[in-house]
């Protein structure tokens, strides 16, 4: 079956200037990607590169330093490699309605075995982006829930909320910013 079957099936690709997208091939380094959603719920999609899709999860308080924080994070259907680049805002009555920002991207390495990784227990990998980097843990609970854990390492701090890294990493721009330029557009 067509790993973006769910995705495509939720949207109308006239209607949302997300990418309709297709299987990708993959990159020499696996790639991730952190976009800033404010949908019906505001929160964090962190996705990671696997198999020429994105692996995603819904992180409702985003990611945290603080190795003793554990955020819940949803699993969510495969999204297209060329998600990682979209953002805008999603318009109203669409699915995920709402501005979208790209808030961390970069590189990322398996710890663990990643196809065991994401059946089982626990996954490990490193991070090597521009807001988050070092060693995290994805541990599964139930079904779709998952907990995103940053690991002791150089990178572990006591900042539990990275929320006020509200910028950006590609355009340095807002929120606000964003929902302005798409209504001006
Ligand atoms: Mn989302």
């Amino acid at each position: 079956m067509n790993k973006l079957a769910k995705y495509q099936k939720k949207r109308d690709f006239l209607k949302t200037k997300e990418p309709k997208g297709k299987i990708g091939k993959s990159f020499k380094k696996l790639k991730f990607v952190v976009q800033h959603h404010i949908a019906t719920k505001d929160h964090y999609d962190f996705r990671l590169e696997w198999e020429g899709v994105l692996k995603s999860w819904a992180v409702p308080k985003g990611p945290s330093y603080n190795s003793q924080e554990k955020r819940l994070a949803i699993e969510v259907e495969d999204h297209p490699l060329s998600y990682r680049n979209f953002e805008g805002v999603i318009p109203k009555g669409e699915y995920g309605a709402g501005p979208v920002m790209l808030w961390d991207e970069g590189t990322w390495d398996p710890i663990t075995n990643v196809k065991e990784g994401f059946k089982n227990k626990i996954f490990k990998f490193t991070l090597n982006g521009k807001k988050l980097m070092g060693n995290w843990a994805l541990i599964h609970m139930e079904e779709k829930q998952w907990l995103l854990i940053k690991e002791k390492d150089e990178f572990s701090n006591d900042i539990v909320d990275l929320t006020k890294y509200d910028k950006s990493i590609r355009t340095g721009r807002t929120m606000k910013e964003i929902i302005r330029d798409e209504s001006n557009g």
